[in-house]
């Protein structure tokens, strides 16, 4: 019984973390689906999402050990990380395209894929930054 409970909130953990285009840390899930689901604890999110990513299911990317920001999309894309907000957000992937297949790396190392992460200032921020420049 206890089995079928731990996999419905997996479930639901997985379903948050897959329709979410924010990249969400543990706790933003937490907060997304305590709705639908209010005994849930942020420790069962945490253990959940460790096991999801173990598993392939979802992707972890930045942020240390304790904020770590999840990917529904296991595809390699890349990120632009704001340097403002700390919001991740998705990349068109045709710059890495054009990169190349990654056998043609001459490299001795074994390479699994690819991570290329953006660093800058999102649409959003910059928008806002405007606008305060704009009213001094
Ligand atoms: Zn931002
Ligand atoms: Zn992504």
């Amino acid at each position: 019984m206890a089995e079928q409970r731990y996999s419905r909130q997996r479930q639901a953990i997985l379903e948050a973390v897959k329709s979410s285009h924010a990249h969400p840390t543990a706790e933003m899930v937490h907060q997304a689906i305590r709705a639908k689901m209010p005994s849930i604890s942020l420790g069962t999110v945490y253990r959940n999402l460790k096991v999801l990513s173990a598993n392939g299911e979802i992707k972890p990317l930045y942020g240390d050990a304790n904020n770590l920001h999840y990917d529904g999309r296991c595809d390699d894309h890349p990120h632009l990380v704001c340097t403002h907000c700390h919001q991740v957000y998705d990349m068109p992937d045709e710059w890495v395209k054009r990169l190349g297949p990654l056998d043609e790396v001459s490299t001795r190392h074994e390479i699994d894929f690819v991570d290329i992460t953006f660093y800058g200032v999102c649409e959003h921020c910059r928008t806002n930054k405007t606008k305060e420049v704009e009213f001094s």
